[in-house]
């Protein structure tokens, strides 16, 4: 595991702007592998409040603990699901860390794998436009070229 000391933790320029599926965000400049990204900030919610809340921007972070990242503060929620992503999460002390899973080049669209529950809950119904999949989560051999309105 990473050792993540907040002093540290250096953003990168980051933008948000359209994407094929409503907004994104993108690298404002090289963010290199490894290195982190932004934080998933939010409410925390512990068991009891999240059984009340439902909600796209829910992210458990362990048993009885739960961020509420529907907040404009939380620029990380415009990061896109992807079946073949470019950051990770971090978990650490109970915080969301999001880092660089490879080098990723200026304007490209930062992503990360929302996980299996949320895929079949969110995304399956509708169908994902990773790129990446067969739209069903389903591998491909080949990347699917996404065509623009
Ligand atoms: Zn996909």
């Amino acid at each position: 595991m990473k050792k993540i000391r907040q002093k540290r933790l250096k953003k990168p320029l980051l933008v948000t702007r359209r994407s094929k599926s409503g907004f994104g965000l993108y690298a404002g400049e090289e963010i290199k592998k490894g290195s982190f990204v932004i934080e998933y900030v939010g409410k925390k919610l512990n068991f009891k409040d999240s059984e009340y809340h439902q909600g796209r921007y829910l992210f458990e972070v362990r048993k009885h603990l739960t961020i509420d990242g529907a907040t404009r503060k939380n620029t990380a929620r415009y990061i896109n699901h992807s079946c073949k992503p470019n950051c990770e999460i971090n978990i650490k002390q109970g915080r969301v860390f999001i880092f660089a899973t490879r080098n990723i080049a200026p304007k490209e669209e930062l992503t990360y794998d929302y996980g299996k529950e949320y895929f079949n809950e969110f995304i399956k119904k509708k169908t994902c436009l990773c790129g990446f999949c067969d739209g069903h989560g389903g591998k491909i051999k080949k990347r699917i070229a996404v065509i623009k309105p």
